[in-house]
């Protein structure tokens, strides 16, 4: 359980990080500079972004019918379909299907599904070496660190870091040069690619008409892992879905633009099915895994929203909040806007209270979202389930507010008292609050009302007039 204590010593420690902090700024500022510059090149980006958002709606609307859809085709197609109700669920198919061809050792391609049920350490349990193919995801595995962002998990690392984990795994020479520390790393997964049994995968669009499955990588090691190995296993959550084939280009516009700003990720690969007889390639069997683990019941409630998620990345790079405190912070293994939402959704609000504060509802998350989920209003309602957890002072502190706010009169009683009660006023700016607020303006600078208020020259304009 994550504790709201928990949660802040978390955020303490990565704030004082300024190596991390630089590290995610930087990054996520670049991010952000080349989304928009790549959103300018689309003729009408809203009219697109508008477009996904109403194919994935439409396809939540309709998931029984789309997914029935989906499982006829992959079967019809040679592939074999399993459902997973929970995490166990799911761990316990792959590790059985590891088990039935002797896997010893397989190789796995990014995939966020995968970190949500901790697949990695259930085939380790199992005998089953586990690889990861991503460069990042690689990375943070050999030096036993975790993921801090859904689309670039080393995004908390500097280079020094990367090459040290790689001397160590690898015992290559070291050197802090970007090419050669990325074919040293390429080497050694291409043995590994070479020796492996078993070839894991998520999928980042499932299409319903052809049960075609499309994986976005920038590395072909999504490629590689679904093709060279015997067996491929696709894991996917039920979301994933869409109707048609002719509705992958918007997404796929919209995916590597909001991720990292290239106009389409290096590697699509779309996959319907084993090897036939006449293929060069290809794996002899595909198993595809859907994962409900909690989105059904998502679905029926009034956070369904949520899953139209195609897990860019984009509003964690535009939050303010996760630029200055990094992934490691939340806890879980979705950081961010759509981590602090998806996290207590689907692994319980009482665990997780602490996240859907762990925002400053500026709206940055929204305008970027591909699918325009309403982050900031799915926060705010979130928060209202957890008002029970509040502490008392604080719950007091919202009461009298809400009193304040409902009359004119006291508001503008409390705006008088408060222009006059404030200490320590510069520059209209008070930088020290009595009480409970001292803590707030410990870090932030709060605007002093003015003498004079609005109403009160409004007043004084019309008497004037008059
Ligand atoms: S919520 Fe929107 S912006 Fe954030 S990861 Fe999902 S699709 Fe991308």
């Amino acid at each position: 359980m994550s504790t709201p204590t928990a949660f802040r010593q978390r955020v303490c420690e990565a704030v004082a990080d300024e190596r991390v902090v630089r590290a995610v700024h930087l990054a996520t500022w670049h991010k952000m500079e080349a989304r928009a510059e790549s959103m300018r090149q689309l003729r009408d980006p809203e009219a697109i972004r508008e477009l996904a958002a109403q194919i994935k709606q439409h396809t939540l609307e309709n998931l029984p019918h789309y997914l029935e859809q989906f499982v006829a085709q992959v079967e019809r197609s040679g592939g074999c379909v399993h459902f997973a109700a929970d995490a166990d669920t799911a761990r316990r198919i792959i590790c059985d299907i590891a088990a039935a061809h002797g896997t010893k050792l397989a190789v796995k391609a990014k995939s966020m599904t995968s970190e949500e049920i901790h697949l990695n350490d259930a085939l380790e349990a199992a005998g089953v070496r586990t690889v990861e193919t991503d460069l990042g995801e690689f990375i943070v595995q050999i030096d036993h660190d975790r993921p801090s962002h859904i689309v670039t998990p080393i995004i908390h690392k500097d280079r020094q870091q990367i090459a040290r984990a790689l001397v160590r795994e690898t015992g290559c020479e070291y050197t802090e040069d970007a090419e050669e520390l990325t074919a040293i790393a390429r080497r050694y997964l291409r043995d590994i690619f070479r020796r492996c049994d078993l070839g894991i995968t998520g999928v980042n669009f499932g299409v319903a008409e052809s049960g075609t499955l499309c994986i976005c990588t920038n590395e072909g090691n999504g490629r590689m892992s679904s093709t060279r190995p015997r067996v491929h296993v696709a894991l996917m959550g039920i979301e994933k879905l869409v109707p048609r084939l002719r509705d992958l280009p918007v997404f796929l516009k919209l995916l590597a633009r909001s991720s990292t700003g290239q106009p389409l990720t290096v590697y699509t690969t779309l996959v319907t099915g084993p090897k036939r007889v006449d293929d060069p390639d290809g794996p002899e069997e595909l198993h595809v895994v859907l994962l409900d683990n909690g989105r059904s019941e998502l679905l029926t409630g009034e956070f369904a929203e949520v899953l139209r998620c195609i897990r860019c990345g984009a509003c964690l790079n535009a939050c303010p909040v996760y630029r200055n405190i990094g992934g490691h912070a939340y806890g879980s293994v979705y950081p961010g806007p759509i981590g602090s939402l998806v996290t207590p959704l689907l692994q319980g609000l009482d665990e997780h209270a602490e996240l859907p504060r762990a925002s400053s509802l500026c709206g940055a998350c929204q305008v970027v979202c591909p699918v325009k989920i309403d982050i900031p209003g799915l926060l705010v309602r979130l928060r209202v389930r957890t008002r029970r957890s509040q502490p008392l002072l604080k719950r007091a502190a919202i009461r009298l507010w809400k009193w304040m706010m409902k009359s004119p009169t006291r508001y503008a009683w409390v705006q008088w008292c408060l222009s006059r009660l404030l200490p320590d006023c510069r520059d209209g700016w008070s930088r020290g609050g009595p009480g409970p607020l001292g803590a707030w303006t410990h870090c932030r600078d709060l605007p002093i009302p003015p003498k004079q208020s609005f109403r009160k020259l409004w007043r004084e304009r019309l008497s004037d007039e008059r």
